[in-house]
């Protein structure tokens, strides 16, 4: 039960007259990886564009959160490659065999904020969304977007547009909008883990190489070890296959916490999550630096100032990508993303065995259609990142990197065109969108 359907008692608020603060013709919300995606491809195709973030960086769970490690990046141009050249040129990135990429956050904040800023979008930091602002029309039908409500330090603010990214990981526009969604499994309610992940430095590239995802030719075979090496101390941890990432210099991340069951709509629960994941995270690491030589001299620089959401609402769209199109391997008329990666479902409690399953999914090649971005119950409301429209399969799949940037690249395509014509994003002939995003999208 959330602190809110605990209340018994309500508190009036008087009329508020909020200010607008400006007028856009595409607003996104939340500055993720997707969100930046869109924010950037919107702009470049002549929108005004604002980007709301209620954290002080780009980049999200890739870099608030920590999570330094890109899947499904193969045969995805476009933003990726500019990105990859941003932070390669900062001296990040290690590229394994095949294909993975992992970068230091640090790098990866500066290059989408640059890359956004050249692009003329109009950033807004420490700004959270409030509300979202919708008009029925007259006659009655699908409510529409006309803007949103902020708060932040400037206070309670209004900005207007006729089109709306949700790009906010857990779906909070489109469910503020009201449109309809899905958490968890279907049936079963299950639902991936949080973690927090931290930032080591101190440590002998040399010393740890084994348990490096970085350099073992087989991803699983460096966290069995790493894995291990926590057991022969004697230390148990809440994720059974810790992930330890070499960054930059003598600069690592190390993902060992799993929390369970955590509803991304309940602060209470998130904050509770927050304080047992860190106090975890900094216990076992100092137990290893007092139990093992090689870890004698880690420091613990930081740990992430969001805990990482594996996943939130799904918003209801025009089509949901099912776990039988990854099974047939369906393309789309409009697809917009060819996905590659396996079912990767993390354990949804304790007592689970192993760390993920496939959910006995095979997957094939499949795509992610257009119409998985466009909200069912709201006109205006483009969907980005992992909140599009899929089942709890189709999203532990389609949820990784590479596929979250191509997602954000469309959204932002197909809103500045709706915003530019007038229409809605369902109105936009698919020819527009894939022209723009050019080849390596559709078939
Ligand atoms: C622990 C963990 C490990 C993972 N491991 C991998 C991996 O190894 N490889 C891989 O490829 N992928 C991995 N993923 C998946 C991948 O990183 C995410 O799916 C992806 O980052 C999602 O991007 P997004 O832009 O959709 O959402 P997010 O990254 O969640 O971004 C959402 C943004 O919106 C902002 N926001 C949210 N609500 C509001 C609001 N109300 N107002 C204003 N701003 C708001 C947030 O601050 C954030 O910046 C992992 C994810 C997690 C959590």
């Amino acid at each position: 039960m959330t602190d809110r359907d605990k209340a018994e008692i309500f508190i009036d608020e008087p009329r508020r007259r909020t200010p607008v603060a400006g007028r856009y013709d595409v607003i996104v919300c939340g500055g993720g990886p997707a969100g930046t995606a869109a924010a950037v491809r919107a702009a470049e195709n002549g929108a005004s564009v604002l980007l709301l973030e209620r954290q002080g960086s780009l980049g999200g769970t890739w870099t608030g959160s920590l999570m330094t490690w890109l899947m499904d990046v193969e045969n995805k141009s476009g933003l990726l490659d500019r990105l990859t050249d941003g932070i390669c040129s900062l001296g990040s990135l290690y590229c394994r065999q095949h294909g993975d990429y992992s970068f230091c956050p640090e790098d990866m904040k500066c290059v989408m904020e640059q890359m956004a800023v050249e692009a003329g979008v109009s950033l807004l930091y420490h700004t959270m969304l409030a509300g979202v602002i919708t008009e029925v029309p007259q006659g009655g039908g699908v409510p529409a977007v006309k803007g949103v409500i902020t708060e932040s330090k400037s206070r309670r603010q209004a900005f207007l547009a006729p089109v709306i990214v949700d790009a906010t990981g857990d779906g909070d526009a489109a469910a503020m909008a009201g449109c309809s969604f899905f958490m968890g499994e279907e049936g079963t309610g299950r639902m991936q883990p949080m973690s927090m992940i931290a930032l080591v430095c101190g440590l002998s590239v040399r010393d740890v190489r084994p348990f490096c995802l970085n350099y073992e030719s087989c991803p699983g075979e460096a966290q069995r070890h790493f894995q291990e090496l926590f057991a022969s101390c004697g230390i148990r941890l809440s994720y059974s296959m810790p992930v330890l990432t070499h960054l930059k210099g003598d600069l690592f991340s190390v993902s060992l916490n799993h929390e369970y069951q955590v509803p991304c709509d309940d602060a209470r629960q998130i904050t509770d999550a927050v304080i047992r994941a860190r106090a975890e995270v900094l216990g076992a690491l100092h137990k290893l630096a007092a139990a093992d030589k090689r870890w004698e001299s880690a420091i613990i620089a930081h740990t992430a100032d969001a805990i990482g959401v594996r996943e939130g609402r799904r918003i209801r769209g025009n089509y949901t990508v099912t776990r039988e199109d990854l099974i047939s391997g369906r393309t789309f008329e409009d697809g917009i993303c060819d996905v590659t990666f396996n079912v990767d479902i993390h354990v949804s409690g304790k007592t689970g065995s192993g760390s993920w399953d496939d959910g006995g999914v095979c997957v094939k090649p499949y795509q992610i259609p257009l119409r998985a971005l466009i909200a069912a119950d709201v006109r205006g409301l483009v969907l980005a990142g992992r909140l599009i429209s899929g089942d709890f399969y189709a999203h532990a799949s389609y949820r990784t990197g590479g596929n979250i940037l191509k997602i954000g690249e469309a959204a932002g395509v197909l809103a500045a065109a709706a915003a530019r014509t007038g229409v809605a994003p369902d109105e936009v002939p698919f020819d527009v969108v894939r022209e723009v995003l050019g080849s390596g999208i559709g078939t």
